[in-house]
Parts: structure tokens; C-alpha cells; sequence
């Protein structure tokens, strides 16, 4: 008889993600330890917590000694932090997979070296950089920070040569990026996860709108993705294998005229892979944890077919949700912010057209009809 003993995964970060993965772990057996600077971290209600500075060196050394290994809830931890933790533990993508995708241009140039196609883009480091670059890519286009951008923050769009001095005030002080804004068909993004062992698996393909930057609706299996997938899940697989990634990413795509094009990659669970959660055989936040603590990876099948709901800022009346048959709500316990991710939906069918009944009458139930109308435009043509 084998007798396995309960791990602790480190989590740094203790927003929805590590509060999910948690949650995802307990049947599992794992322990959990979550470092994050705030103490209401929504993680914090599922898992013990350290609040501290990634930079603090004592909590740093408190969090390695009670932990086994170690993941991230967001790509934007210091890579001094996550360098230092490598030294000491397994840490889970490796800090050279989380460099390169904390880098959007860094991510670019690896997505072309695969032969990956992007949107056009070039680095910006002065404003004769962005006056040059404006000229060569035309307008409009999109001014984006290197670093530490997510959900929308720290882009500007140019119309014309007469928004290159706000936008060059507005970000100028920090490396920039600038992309040809693409007047795409549709966002798609792949869920995968790598293993130690390099086996890697894909959820089936994700179509996701957005309002502000911010993700509002997801639905999977994307509709109409039979040629598009295949090219979609090689792109995922090339680059996990050659960032040695172990653990559950996205990689987000415009499509346009039959082609995808390779927006950015997110080293880490991701918001457009919720409705794994109940829509597919095993959820990104199981498959993650298995990934990180050398478990098999589970099946990434989807159950019939889910569209995701997020709630920004408040939540609606979650009796409304939960009425539907295969309705789930899920509520992060954050106080409600303007702008704050603060929970979110998933409703599941066996069948497109049963989602779309559900869509359409859980939308109208909590006055959300215009967040749901995209997917049924498409689930029902
Ligand atoms: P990002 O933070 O790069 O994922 O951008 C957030 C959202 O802004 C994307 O999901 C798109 O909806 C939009 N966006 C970002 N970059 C571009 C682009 N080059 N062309 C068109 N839309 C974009």
C-alpha cells in the first residue's frame, strides 16, 4: 500500500484564481498556503494567507518553508521573487516561461520565432520610436506598456497623428509596444495544460467578447472552429514545449479572414477557461494542480456545450441564475469595486440550441440581455 502525503502548493497571488484553485484542490488532498499583499484577498476565505510585499525576504522565506511547490494567480509577480523560490522548490510555470509572457514584447517575438502570425507591432523606447512606428503601421493603432498591462490597462488606441502626444504622455515613461489594431472576426483563446512529463492537452476552442478590454462573455466549444483549432492547438503546443511549461495556460487569438493571429499568452489559469469548471470533464484549476504536483492530467472534453458570464463591478441576483437547470454562479466574496472582476456564470447544455434558451432567459432575469446577445447570435445563426 502507498501512502501519499498532502502537499502544499504555494500560491502567489489570492485574487478568484487562487481562491478557485483552492477550492479545485481540496478533493484532492492538497494543502495551500497564499501570499498576496492585501489582506482581504478573496483567497484568503478559502486558504490561509500571508499578507506581504513579494519583495518581503522573511515572508518569502516563511511561504518557502511551509510549501512544497509553487504557482502564481497572476503573471505580474517580481521575477527576482519567483528566481529566488526556484532556487529553493519546484515552481510552477518556471520563471523563464513567466519572463517571457510578463513581456509582451518578448511574447511577440517568441510567437514569430514559432511562426506564429501576430498583428503587426513594433518596440517603442522614444517618441520619435512611436512617431516612425505610427507611420509604418498606420492607423489605428494600439499603444500598450510591456509590462504589467491586463484586462484592458495600459493601452491607448491612435486614430491619427493627432493622438500621438496623449498617448505618448499618457504611457510614455515605461517600454512600450505598439500593435496595428486589427479589425478581427471573432477573439478565440486555448486553454491547455503541459505536464511534467511534456503530455500536453487542449479544452476545446474558446470564443470570447470583450467590453473595454475586459472579458464579458465566453462561450465553448467555439462554434465553426473545425479548421481553425487544429492550427490554434499546435500554435499552444509549440510554445509550451519550448518554454518547458508545466501547468495550465491560455494563448489568446484574433481570427480574421480564416487566420489566427497571436495576441498574448497568459501564464496561468485563465478567466475564458471558467466554464471548465462545469462544463468539462476535468477543470482548468484541477488540470493545473495536477500539472504542478506530477499527478495524470485529466480529460479536457467538454460536457455538451457552456457559455461563462463575468460579473464586473456587482453581482446580479443569483436566484435567477441558479433557477436554470445547468445554471452555476460563482461569487469571489470582493467587495463590489467599478471595474472589479466579482464573480461569474456558467450555464451548460447538452445541445447549442438548449444554451441559447438558457442564455436568453437568465439574461432577461437579471436585466443582462445585451451581455448575453452576442452568443446567441452566434448559437443560433
Ligand atoms: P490585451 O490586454 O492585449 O489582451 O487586450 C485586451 C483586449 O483589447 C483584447 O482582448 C482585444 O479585445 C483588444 N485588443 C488588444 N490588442 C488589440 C489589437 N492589436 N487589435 C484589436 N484589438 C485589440
Amino acid at each position: 500500500m502507498t501512502d501519499t502525503p498532502a502537499l502544499t502548493v504555494g500560491i502567489l497571488g489570492g485574487g478568484q484564481l487562487a481562491r478557485m484553485l483552492a477550492l479545485a484542490g481540496a478533493p484532492l488532498g492538497l494543502r495551500f498556503l497564499v501570499l498576496d499583499v492585501a489582506p482581504d484577498a478573496c483567497a484568503g476565505q478559502c486558504a490561509p494567507l500571508i499578507v506581504a510585499d513579494y519583495h518581503d525576504a522573511a515572508a518569502l522565506e516563511k511561504f518557502a518553508d511551509a510549501v512544497d511547490v509553487v504557482t502564481f494567480d497572476f503573471e505580474n509577480v517580481p521575477a527576482d521573487a519567483a528566481q529566488w523560490l526556484a532556487e529553493r522548490l519546484p515552481v510552477y510555470p518556471n520563471p523563464d516561461a513567466l519572463a517571457v509572457a510578463q513581456d509582451r514584447l518578448a511574447e511577440k517575438q517568441l510567437f514569430l520565432e514559432l511562426g506564429m502570425a501576430t498583428p503587426e507591432f513594433r518596440a517603442i523606447d522614444s517618441r520619435a520610436d512611436l512617431e516612425r512606428a505610427c507611420a509604418e503601421i498606420g492607423f489605428p493603432c494600439i499603444l500598450k506598456t510591456r509590462r504589467l498591462g491586463y484586462d484592458g490597462k495600459g493601452q491607448v488606441r491612435l486614430r491619427s497623428d493627432a493622438d500621438i502626444d496623449a498617448a505618448w504622455s499618457a504611457l510614455g515613461h515605461v517600454p512600450l509596444i505598439l500593435e496595428a489594431f486589427v479589425a478581427f472576426d471573432r477573439e478565440l483563446s486555448v486553454i491547455a495544460v503541459r505536464g511534467q512529463d511534456g503530455e500536453f492537452r487542449a479544452y476545446p476552442l474558446t470564443q470570447n467578447w470583450h467590453t473595454d478590454g475586459v472579458l464579458a462573455l465566453s462561450l465553448a466549444p467555439a462554434p465553426d472552429s473545425d479548421v481553425v483549432a487544429p492550427v490554434a492547438f499546435e500554435s499552444a503546443q509549440l510554445l509550451a514545449d519550448r518554454l518547458d511549461y508545466v501547468g495550465v495556460f491560455a494563448l489568446e487569438l484574433f481570427e480574421k479572414d480564416g487566420e489566427l493571429l497571436a495576441n498574448e499568452m497568459a501564464p496561468r489559469v485563465h478567466n475564458s477557461g471558467h466554464w471548465t469548471i462545469e462544463g468539462a470533464d476535468c477543470s482548468q484549476f484541477a488540470n493545473h494542480l495536477r500539472a504542478v504536483t506530477g499527478l495524470p492530467l485529466g480529460s479536457t472534453a467538454a460536457q455538451g456545450t457552456a457559455a461563462m458570464l463575468n460579473w464586473i463591478g456587482t453581482l446580479p441576483d443569483r436566484a435567477a441564475v441558479l433557477e436554470q437547470a445547468r445554471g452555476y454562479f460563482h461569487d469571489y466574496g470582493k467587495s463590489p469595486r467599478e471595474g472589479r472582476k466579482v464573480g461569474h456564470a456558467t450555464l451548460t447544455a447538452a445541445e447549442p440550441a438548449a444554451l441559447a434558451r438558457a442564455l436568453a432567459e437568465a439574461g432577461a432575469a437579471i436585466d443582462r440581455v445585451e451581455q448575453v446577445q452576442p452568443a446567441l447570435r452566434v448559437l443560433v445563426p
